[in-house]
């Protein structure tokens, strides 16, 4: 039998990196399924991002993705960018076509499947309030408007940021996306199908913060999301519980971000519950 002791390369590229826990998850499906593919957690300051590419394209790595702060710095060393990629106006995954390199992004779609596949609801059709427009809310908004939702609402604090984030993405998916001002505690109210707190209030170290949300006006069935993954178990969700409501933890959207990546780089599919535990042993909540 021929040797063949090449291994296919993967990258996270990214400042800082070292608790990154992409690396962890995807070995873990490269192990499961038996492939030779490794996925190495680099730390590439932005002044280094070009030289970065040029390195990813003279090494022949099958893909890689970026984290803060390379999302959008990395669009113009690209040679195409994804649709959904374009109006997010972001790249979280790279995969190569040939000596191309094709941006996308994964972190909406990867939301999307989890509410899917984890909270069985379908998107099309539902009234969802989008707590946020920083990067991870741009790319849920798109996902739900381009998914079909029959209206999505962002509430956000910053006046500016949130007008402006719904105004482009209204105008670019040509979907209904409305802002309003985050004032205090925003009601939660029995139209809403989805609530998802896309800010970063409850992330680690900040385990207590709780977004200012009232729950209380939910419809039973409403479903409570969480893109904050550190710790999985929020102030939010944990509240969402107590009112009987189901949730959606930011676990879900990690692991599938990750497996759509997965598919995209080695055209197989995930093995998803391998990933999640990998990744949930790494955080320390398995
Ligand atoms: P950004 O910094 O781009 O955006 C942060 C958002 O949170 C802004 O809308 C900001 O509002 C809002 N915010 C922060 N603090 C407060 C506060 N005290 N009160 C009201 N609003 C607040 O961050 P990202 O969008 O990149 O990330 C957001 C979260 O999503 C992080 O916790 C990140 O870890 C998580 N994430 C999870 C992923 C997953 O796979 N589960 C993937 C990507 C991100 P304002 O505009 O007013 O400042």
């Amino acid at each position: 039998m021929a040797a063949n002791f090449k291994a296919e390369l993967l990258a996270c590229f990214g400042q800082p990196v070292d608790e990154n826990p992409t690396g962890v998850m995807q070995e873990a499906g490269f192990r499961e399924l038996g492939l030779n593919w490794r996925y190495l957690t680099i730390e590439v300051p932005p002044a280094k991002l070009r030289d970065a590419i040029a390195g990813a394209r003279a090494f022949g790595l099958r893909g890689f993705n970026l984290t803060i702060p390379h999302k959008v710095a990395v669009i113009p060393y690209l040679d195409e960018i994804a649709p959904d990629a374009t109006a997010i106006g972001a790249v979280n995954t790279v995969r190569r076509e040939g000596d191309r390199l094709i941006g996308e992004n994964t972190d909406g779609k990867g939301f999307l499947h989890g509410v899917r596949a984890d909270a069985g609801v379908d998107p099309r059709g539902k009234r969802a309030v989008v707590l946020g427009a920083g990067g991870a809310a741009r790319a849920i908004v798109t996902e739900l408007a381009l998914a079909g939702a029959a209206d999505v609402l962002v509430v956000n604090r910053s006046v500016e940021r949130g007008s402006a984030m719904v105004a482009d993405l209204a105008a670019k998916t040509g979907c209904p996306i409305r802002y309003e001002p985050w004032r205090g505690t925003y009601a939660v109210t029995a139209a809403a199908d989805l609530l998802v707190n896309a800010t970063s209030i409850g992330l680690f170290p900040d385990v207590h913060a709780m977004p200012p949300v009232d729950l209380s006006g939910a419809r039973p069935g409403t479903l409570v999301c969480d893109v904050v993954f550190n710790p999985p178990e929020t102030p939010m969700l944990a509240a969402a519980r107590r009112l009987g409501l189901p949730t959606l933890d930011g676990l879900s959207m990690l692991v599938y971000q990750g497996t759509i990546g997965f598919r995209l780089w080695t055209g197989r599919e995930a093995p998803a519950g391998v990933m999640k535990q990998a990744l949930a042993q790494a955080l320390g909540v398995a």
